[in-house]
Formats: structure tokens, C-alpha cells, sequence
């Protein structure tokens, strides 16, 4: 656990307030301004942010979904073991909405 602080902004308008923030492709929690909208990280958060980044640089991409036996599979990429998923490995799979699916590992 990280130790509250309140730090404040390069602005002097106000101090900055952990949010979840918009990255590119994702979000992750930040240190927000929410009198210019300077955002930074603490070091926890940069862990997070990366770990996060790492796993959409991932998963992020179209993958076609292959026969197997009488099945069908999406091929899951090798970096995907950097995050703890391996052969053998129970998954979760559940439906968001009436096109995309969750798999939680
Ligand atoms: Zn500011």
C-alpha cells in the first residue's frame, strides 16, 4: 500500500487526485490535475501502467478463430505466458455483451 499524499500540481491550482485515465488503448490509474489536466504516475501505478501496456501490446490484434477437432479456438499469444496463462490452464469465459467475450485467467 502506498502512503496517501497529497501532492500539488506544477499549476499551483490545485492538488493532483488519483483517477482512472484514458491511456491510448486502455485505462489504468493516474495522478490527475483537475485544474490543467496534468497527469502523472506514482510508482505502484507505473507498475500497473505497465504491466497493462504489456498485456494490450499482447492481446491487441485480430486473430482468426481456427477449427479444432470438432471445436473452434482463437490462437493466444506466446507473451501471454508473462502474465501467467499456459497450456493446461483454466480459464473463465463469459460473455459482455452480443459480440465480445471476456477470458479471465
Ligand atoms: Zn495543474
Amino acid at each position: 500500500m502506498e502512503k496517501e499524499r497529497k501532492i500539488k500540481c506544477h499549476c499551483k491550482k490545485a492538488v493532483l487526485e488519483e483517477k482512472v485515465t484514458d491511456f491510448d488503448s486502455f485505462k489504468a490509474k493516474a495522478l490527475v490535475c483537475p485544474s490543467c489536466k496534468f497527469t502523472t504516475l506514482t510508482q505502484s501505478q507505473a507498475k500497473e501502467y505497465i504491466k497493462l501496456k504489456n498485456l494490450h501490446e499482447a492481446v491487441d490484434k485480430e486473430s482468426k478463430v481456427i477449427k479444432i477437432g470438432n471445436s473452434m479456438g482463437i490462437i493466444l499469444s506466446e507473451k501471454l505466458k508473462n502474465f501467467g496463462v499456459k497450456l493446461g490452464k483454466k480459464v473463465k469465459i463469459s460473455a459482455i455483451n452480443s459480440n465480445a467475450i471476456k477470458i479471465e485467467f
